[in-house]
């Protein structure tokens, strides 16, 4: 192609020249030895161009012109860009940075979370995406990383951002996330905490508890009953009943992640975030309970980065706060009280849009946290195509109404369905509000999955669209990203 083989001449020099046929980011020129690199797009596709010369163009796969390389952003080049610019890889962050976790369904949101976040204290942590959501997006643990290496390079961001293998359970997993450069890796702990504890009364308990191995209950029982624990001024006191009870609730849990540990996370060569997640469990986590575990943590040498407790009310998908707001803040401070006192941060989960509760978070973390969102950048993705694609908005409406009952599967939430208005009567110029109402947000929020892969005749029925509106309205999408993460930041004072 003419118009980029002069972008190559002119790059051979460190320059660019803007052709009406190419979109040029500016942010993505960088030179790494004597080879320039700039990203472009072309008929709705991105490239990298390379010139120049040196080993960084030499491994780069492309299709070679007199002036230089046209590069596809493969995996293959993902490769080779973290290989020679360190700020595209992963990086941990510790127990100090604040950070904030982005999950990007489509894996086209990194650079708007970029221009939002750079200007912010909080460090993104751009790939993160729960084993469920890549099976409901036939996506893959690496496509994480390729997009946000490319995501940097776009934006010519250096400051860093994490990879987090959200929530998982399985070894399995776990070995891959390490393998691939993960940064960062989130335990989900709740196949070990069992359910039905909260209907047993204190005989229960006790009966429960004495069926644990000897050495067990004595370990409890010395190092907990009737004890007394200072933390920063607040004093936590266990009964025998609430030894028997967290003893029951964690042990099975806290076996797994010492086991975790030892065998993974301890023997790493490089930095990196380890995250305890006791959230996804029937319980709320009391404060005495999260106590309870970093304690037995502390004591059995393992160091966590951030951990994250249930808390009180309710985090749903996609929507505020539900609950009482003084019992959350009393709670909440208990919490951060208890995590800066063993070192680590407080971590947020579900916390997309939670907005009445962020300046609580704010004030009692005191920037020392990670909060974690996930498909609240997917519901503004839906605000643009609604308002730049009302077709398209009214396929996708309808079809996630009918898979919205296949999809409650996966998600715990409560919308009043009825309370949507009617689409025949909506018009288009009001489809995009529907992204203002907690039940339109929920019902795309948990139907994303089905949407994104559903198939007629081996065609993917509303995917393509999607990415090709979303393509040619990048900068749309990015302002409502800028807009709506950004009150997240600004809210959390991050
Ligand atoms: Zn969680």
């Amino acid at each position: 192609m003419k118009a980029l083989n002069e972008m190559l001449v002119s790059l051979q020099n460190g320059e660019i020249v803007n052709k009406e046929t190419v979109k040029v980011y500016e942010r993505s020129l960088e030179k790494e030895g004597n080879t320039y690199i700039l990203m472009v797009k072309v008929d709705g596709v991105k490239k990298l161009l390379a010139a120049g010369e040196g080993s960084l163009f030499d491994d780069l796969i492309g299709e070679k012109d007199d002036a230089g390389k046209i590069c596809a952003l493969s995996h293959e080049n993902r490769l080779v860009l973290n290989r020679y610019l360190s700020y595209t890889k992963p990086q941990a962050f510790g127990t100090k940075t604040a950070t904030f976790g982005l999950g990007d369904r489509l894996g086209i949101a990194s650079p708007g979370h970029i221009k939002t976040i750079e200007n912010h204290q909080a460090k993104p942590i751009l790939a993160q995406q729960s084993i469920r959501e890549l099976t409901l997006t036939n996506r893959t643990l690496s496509d994480l990383i390729d997009a946000a290496t490319f995501a940097t390079i776009q934006e010519g961001y250096k400051g860093g951002y994490g990879a987090d293998g959200d929530h998982l359970k399985e070894e399995a997993d776990i070995q891959k996330v390490l393998e691939l450069g993960f940064s960062m890796l989130t335990l989900d702990c709740s196949d070990y905490i069992p359910t039905g504890l909260n209907e047993l009364d204190d005989d229960a308990l006790k009966e429960k508890f004495s069926h644990l191995d000897k050495t067990v209950q004595t370990h409890y029982t010395t190092n907990y009953a009737n004890k007394s624990f200072e933390v920063n001024g607040e004093i936590i006191t266990f009964s025998n009943e609430d030894v028997y009870r967290y003893a029951l609730e964690y042990h099975e849990a806290l076996k797994y992640m010492v086991y975790i540990y030892q065998t993974y996370i301890e023997k790493l060569d490089r930095p990196f975030d380890f995250e305890i997640s006791i959230d996804e469990t029937e319980t709320i986590t009391s404060p005495q309970a999260h106590f309870f575990v970093a304690n037995e943590l502390k004591n059995q040498g393992v160091s966590v980065t951030s951990l994250a407790p249930r808390f009180c009310g309710e985090f749903q998908k996609g929507i505020d706060y539900i609950g009482d707001l003084d019992q959350f803040e009393k709670e909440l401070s208990e919490h951060a009280r208890i995590a800066e006192h063993f070192g680590y941060k407080l971590s947020i989960h579900s916390g997309s849009d939670k907005f009445s509760v962020f300046p609580i978070i704010a004030k009692y973390t005191k920037g020392v946290v990670h909060v974690k969102t996930a498909g609240t950048n997917w519901l503004e993705a839906i605000r643009v195509i609604a308002d730049k694609n009302p077709d398209l908005y009214r396929r996708m409406h309808q079809f996630a109404l009918e898979r919205f009952d296949d999809a409650l599967a996966y998600y715990h939430i409560t919308p009043d369905l009825d309370s949507i208005a009617p689409l025949d009567e909506t018009p288009d110029e009001k489809l995009a509000a529907y992204m203002d109402k907690d039940a339109s947000r929920q019902l795309f929020h948990v139907t994303y999955g089905f949407i994104l892969t559903e198939e007629k005749d081996g065609k993917l029925i509303f995917t393509d669209e999607l990415y090709e509106t979303l393509t040619e309205h990048e900068d749309a999408y990015e302002s409502a990203l800028e807009q709506h993460i950004g009150k997240h930041l600004d809210l959390l004072s991050l």
